[in-house]
């Protein structure tokens, strides 16, 4: 079994979890080129590729999915509200007037009082949509739902620019159903953004095969539709790796998930110091250090301290921010934490990177 990781950090993460007959991409955080050019230089057939398997829907997770997906005709493995956060985020806005977007609010509202009143059957889809239409503020964008404003101020995500006269509209946001789309816009002639030859949705906590991979996916604490982390494990092998970046602290969970690894791959986002002194501004410093941010190599040291196991044979640190973090702040901590268990055999601490992938870790 092997782990190749491509790219890691907030200009994008992918990952190759591969044995011998399956071949998992875990993000497609970097253009399919860029993608398919590392996994050259690392010795990765992208046409080999069994399936792509998604952590949440953050640009640096998935900047590349769907034309990788299409190119390579891979089924993509989400849970369904990070597919539907996606398909929210791919499908083109429309830019309308105040005026426009009020006599659309009121329309919109027309018609589900009319599709309610012809059927019975309320679905959560469509009350959710009229929820939307009262509280999405004119000068708002129908994303910025999150009453913390945690969404609007992260750093991964796109945010939309604001005009002042005008109303940005995700045309999709208030019913993200695709054959409602194609019901409604005749134009949907145009190639659907959000199309995928195939997608298979699984749940946190209830794991799944792809090929001869057995994967359990664990939810982890961070501002996305239903972030999650993975386990690997090669039934022939029995091997075991793990994929935990992007996560504001280590909750229970994840402490029992990484439990008799091989490999871990766990995040060592930034110095608490440097994101302090650097240069973010106030409001995204608080959604790094928040409970649904970033670890910090402070955090990462702890659990390796604390709760960590000491079975791995490796350690990579991953998602360093290049601002408020450098590699050898990162290394040092986590060194210091893995302490007197380090060892030829064991524990040996890697760093990811974002500029280039890093040799595969074969097992
Ligand atoms: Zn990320
Ligand atoms: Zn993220």
């Amino acid at each position: 079994m092997r782990m190749t990781v491509l790219a890691s950090g907030s200009k994008g993460n992918s990952t190759v979890v591969a044995t011998a007959d399956t071949r998992i991409l875990v993000d497609a955080g970097l253009s399919c080129r860029e993608l398919r050019k590392r996994m050259a230089a690392a010795g990765e057939d992208p046409c080999a590729l069994s399936a792509i398997l998604i952590t949440h829907e953050h640009q640096d997770h998935v900047a590349g999915l769907a034309t990788m997906a299409r190119r390579l005709r891979i089924p993509v493995y989400f849970t369904e509200p990070t597919h539907r956060a996606w398909v929210r985020m791919v499908t083109p806005r429309s830019t309308m007037t105040y005026a426009e977007w009020l006599a659309h609010v009121q329309r919109e509202k027309e018609l589900r009082a009319a599709q309610t009143a012809a059927s019975e059957c309320t679905t959560p889809h469509s009350q959710e949509s009229v929820i939307l239409s009262e509280v999405v503020p004119p000068s708002g964008t129908a994303q910025s739902k999150d009453p913390e404003g945690v969404h609007a101020a992260s750093g991964d995500r796109t945010v939309l620019p604001e005009v002042k006269t005008t109303v940005t509209l995700n045309a999709a946001a208030s019913d993200p159903d695709e054959d409602e789309i194609a019901e409604t816009e005749p134009e949907a002639a145009k190639p659907d953004p959000s199309f995928l030859p195939a997608v298979q949705y699984f749940s946190a906590g209830a794991p799944f095969t792809i090929g001869d991979i057995a994967v359990t996916p664990f939810t982890i604490p961070h501002d996305a539709a239903d972030p999650c982390g993975f386990v690997f494990e090669s039934r022939t092998e029995n091997i075991r790796m793990a994929v935990a970046t992007d996560l504001g602290y280590v909750p229970p969970n994840v402490k029992a998930a990484l439990r008799r690894m091989d490999v871990i791959l766990l995040e060592s986002n930034h110095d608490l110091e440097m994101l302090r002194d650097g240069p973010y501004p106030w409001s995204v410093k608080q959604r790094v250090l928040s409970r649904v941010g970033h670890l910090s190599n402070h955090a990462a040291a702890e659990f390796l301290s604390r709760d960590y196991d000491g079975g791995a044979q490796y350690i990579v640190l991953g998602h360093l921010s290049e601002q408020n973090n450098a590699p050898e702040l990162a290394m040092m901590s986590a060194e210091q934490a893995v302490g007197n268990r380090m060892s030829l055999l064991g524990n040996r601490i890697l760093l990811a990177r974002q500029d280039a992938p890093l040799a595969p870790i074969s097992l």
